[in-house]
């Protein structure tokens, strides 16, 4: 599988490498959106946020929280992005699943959607569907 991410991680390819352990392994986009973007991953491949098992999720949650501040501090930021690109609609463009913490700043960019409004009864009728998902999960996802 060819897998960008896995060749950083088997020290392949090239990358600028912030933190790594056993299970986790954080270096910087090489496309930042603002300096310092960084990148937090599992050392096993997975697809996607979904498809990560709850160990590795807490591993990986552990080291964002470490590398956030350390961005934030390192790069005399304001505040950060905690991103997850998941799928190719939503802009997913590497499928081995990432964190992607930006640091900000005040008046650097703004993300402007176009944002919706409910009709009535809407925001009840899309709460019901979403619902209806977690109800035939929860019992397996929580074991
Ligand atoms: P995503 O669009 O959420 O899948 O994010 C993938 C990110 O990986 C993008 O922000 C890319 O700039 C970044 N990226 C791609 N190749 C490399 C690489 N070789 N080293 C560091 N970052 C990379
Ligand atoms: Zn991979």
């Amino acid at each position: 599988m060819d897998c960008i991410f896995c060749d950083i991680i088997a020290g392949k390819s090239e990358a600028e490498i912030l933190f790594e352990n056993e299970n986790v392994i954080s270096f910087l986009d090489i496309r930042p959106v603002n300096y310092g973007h960084t990148l937090v991953i599992t050392k096993k491949h997975y697809e996607n946020f979904q498809s990560v098992p709850p160990d590795d999720l807490t591993h990986l949650m552990k080291a964002t929280q470490l590398l956030a501040s350390a961005v934030v501090k390192g790069v005399n930021a304001d505040g950060f992005n905690l991103i997850v690109n998941s799928g190719k609609a939503a802009g997913q463009t590497i499928f081995h699943f990432h964190f992607h913490i930006i640091p900000r700043y005040y008046n650097d960019f703004r993300f402007k959607p176009d944002f919706k409004t409910y009709s009535e009864g809407s925001k009840k009728e899309i709460a019901d569907k979403i619902k209806i998902e977690i109800n035939k999960k929860k019992d397996s996802f929580y074991g």
